[in-house]
């Protein structure tokens, strides 16, 4: 992490701060908050004051139990202002309104019939999926804060471009003034990957650590990097590509034209030709286009020990082990989770028989420091991820918060005499 300005700094402090809020649901102590986050107490007080003044953070009362003076309890106000979080998927658009504290108002979810799916159409979809959650919940526009969009494939975020979509023949469509025109509200447009990541870091396993790898695991594959409590986004925001690395050289096809990569063993349409060598004639191998049913599938008969599914899922994991290996021994993270359809459907089974592999691939030292889990997030983490990009672009206002601190250093310097207090 090079060039960062004090302002980059100051933000990424304002995300550490905060993420502790989301980590648990109750109020806090500004000596708590230094304690979990590392900075020092003044750098907190300062960023809490921050927060305040912006209506971010309120003084919920005190705390006495520690003995000494009591200490000013904070918490988030989850009445500033509202996020939407946007999920664009291959046939369907879902769309949520949440309150500042990620709690969950409204939700909205419109099919998407992929026959024509132009960008246009997509862009209408999620302008009425936007006006049907304010609307029931009775939300002014100028409430909400911002609002995320997910759309698959490769995006340039600086851009705001959709570059390339796995599912629709698009290309450089420049859907975030597409979607700002039509939604009249701050637009933060980026694909499933950097969502489930994101949502990953804010509101699930990551908040307490500062190096995450999330592997997502539907019929397309990837992995996020949070390292260093920052989400890793690599020079033209696609990195996490891990699906097309290769696994076994000169191996299966997969659907990049490629061969042998980690996506055509461990996506859905990996896991169904593993199947089809156990079990050619095998029932499920006719619900191919219907992911959920298939996965549910075999979790179902695997669960009464069913001998064809019990081995999808060993191999399966036997590829997940090796393939994590890599990730393990490249980045050295203190948790790794595995996210999306496979992992909720095959679960606890898959996760202990990867971890079992991930020994044979994996050197002792990052092995002993990782810990391998399933996501604890609700089904909507796409969704949820997306509402924090608009969190995030909320929080980095500048205009905002740049107001603020020079208020502050304005009355810090009339009262002390002295220079800015950072
Ligand atoms: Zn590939």
């Amino acid at each position: 992490m090079v060039n960062l300005s004090a302002q980059d700094i100051r933000c990424l402090n304002r995300f550490e701060v905060l993420r502790r809020f989301y980590a648990a649901p109750h109020a806090r102590t500004r000596q708590d908050l230094a304690a979990k986050t590392g900075l020092s107490f003044a750098t907190v007080a300062n960023l809490t004051a921050e927060l305040i003044d912006t209506g971010v953070l309120v003084e919920t009362g005190r705390d006495g139990s520690g003995g000494g003076r009591p200490r000013s309890l904070l918490a988030l106000n989850a009445d500033r202002g509202t996020l939407v979080g946007v999920d664009v998927a291959e046939t369907s658009v879902r769309t949520e309104l949440f309150d500042l504290a990620l709690g969950e108002l409204a939700v909205d979810e419109r099919p998407l019939v992929s026959a024509a799916v132009t960008p246009e159409h997509v862009v209408e979809l999620i302008g009425a999926g936007v006006d049907a959650v304010l609307h029931s919940t009775g939300t002014p526009r100028d409430h909400v804060l911002g609002a995320g969009i997910s759309v698959p494939g490769l995006v340039e975020r600086e851009r705001g471009v959709s570059t390339y979509s796995p599912y629709w023949a698009w290309q450089d469509v420049p859907m975030r003034d597409m979607l700002a025109e039509r939604l009249s509200l701050p637009v933060h447009l980026d694909n499933p990957l950097k969502a489930s990541t994101l949502a990953e870091m804010w509101f699930g396993a990551g908040r307490e650590v500062d190096d995450l790898v999330v592997v997502t695991l539907r019929s397309g594959v990837g992995a996020g990097f949070a390292l260093g409590g920052t989400l890793y986004r690599g020079s033209t925001n696609s990195a996490g590509e891990w699906g097309h690395t290769c696994l076994v050289f000169g191996g299966r096809t997969c659907r990049c034209g490629n061969l042998g990569c980690v996506e055509a063993y461990v996506g859905v349409p990996g896991i169904v030709e593993t199947l089809r060598a156990i079990s050619p004639g095998d029932p499920l191998l006719s619900v191919r286009n219907q992911e959920e049913r298939l996965l549910g599938g075999l979790a179902a008969r695997a669960a009464d020990q069913d001998p064809v599914a019990m081995e999808v899922i060993r191999q399966t994991a036997a590829y997940l082990g090796a393939a994590v290996g890599n990730l393990v021994n490249l980045f050295n993270p203190q948790a790794l989770i595995l996210a999306n359809q496979v992992a909720d459907h095959l679960g606890e089974r898959l996760l202990a028989e990867t971890r079992a592999a991930l020994a044979d691939h994996t050197l002792a030292q990052p092995l002993r420091a990782v810990t391998l889990r399933l996501s604890s997030l609700p089904h909507d983490a796409v969704s949820r991820g997306a509402a924090a990009f608009a969190l995030e672009g909320f929080l980095k206002d500048r205009d905002l918060f740049g107001s603020v601190s020079r208020a502050r250093g304005a009355r810090a310097r009339a009262k002390a005499g002295t220079a800015d207090e950072e």
